[in-house]
């Protein structure tokens, strides 16, 4: 099958499931996660339509998105891997929306920007040592810092604990959304997106499923 073809395939099931849960289709955006793709297998998905992509590295990024931007202005270009403080005004240079705010430091980073970048809150939704994000336990006052900084809070990011049942983990990170009142959710990938939009998802981050080896 051809990517453009997965992407087809993709967007029929994320309809699906947005409507099986009583949702409009049009709230979910797929991010079509394009790290170690190369530019070519990038410019089949951007022939069919997609616009929306993600990125896990800086480095990576700025090698391959300057001119796919300028062919294409419209696209939207997501970070949603770890992000070292000292690439933050980089990233703000590079990305539309940062998915991976992280930790304090980090928040100091992106602020000092001046920008109003986009940002998604990661949480340690399974709570794991070895895992970033904010802990649950202090999400509530790391939210605020973000709301009285320069940047705008667009929702939480979370990746489940590997090898569990991810549905517990999204409905856990939709109800911190509602808890303190952000709207975006950015969960599920290419094995769990269509439980990801029957839980609330209005990104989910595909990778490994649209794009043909
Ligand atoms: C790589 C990655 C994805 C995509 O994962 P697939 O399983 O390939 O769909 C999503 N989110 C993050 C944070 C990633 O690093």
């Amino acid at each position: 099958m051809t990517s453009a073809e997965r992407l087809q395939q993709i967007r029929e099931r994320i309809a699906r499931a947005a409507k099986a849960s009583d949702r409009d289709p049009s709230e979910i955006t797929l991010i079509a996660v394009s790290k170690t793709r190369s530019v070519a297998d990038i410019e089949e998905l951007i022939s069919a339509g997609q616009r929306d992509f993600g990125e896990s590295r800086v480095q990576e990024a700025a090698d391959k998105w300057p001119g796919l931007r300028k062919a294409h202005p419209d696209i939207r270009l997501h970070m949603i891997g770890r992000l070292q403080s000292n690439k933050a005004a980089e990233a703000v240079a590079l990305f539309d929306t940062i998915h991976s705010l992280d930790r304090p430091s980090l928040l100091g980073a992106l602020a000092a920007t001046g920008q109003p970048t986009p940002c998604f809150v990661q949480v340690n939704i399974g709570a794991e040592a070895q895992k970033g994000g904010v802990a649950i336990s202090e999400l509530g006052a790391f939210i605020e810092e973000v709301r009285q900084s320069s940047l705008r809070l667009k929702g939480l990011m979370a990746l489940p604990p590997l090898g569990q049942q991810p549905g517990p983990y999204f409905a856990l990170l939709a109800k911190l959304a509602r808890r303190h009142d952000v709207t975006g959710l950015s969960m599920g990938m290419s094995a769990d997106y269509e439980t990801a939009v029957m839980l609330g998802a209005t990104h989910v981050r595909v990778g490994s499923a649209l794009f043909a080896d």
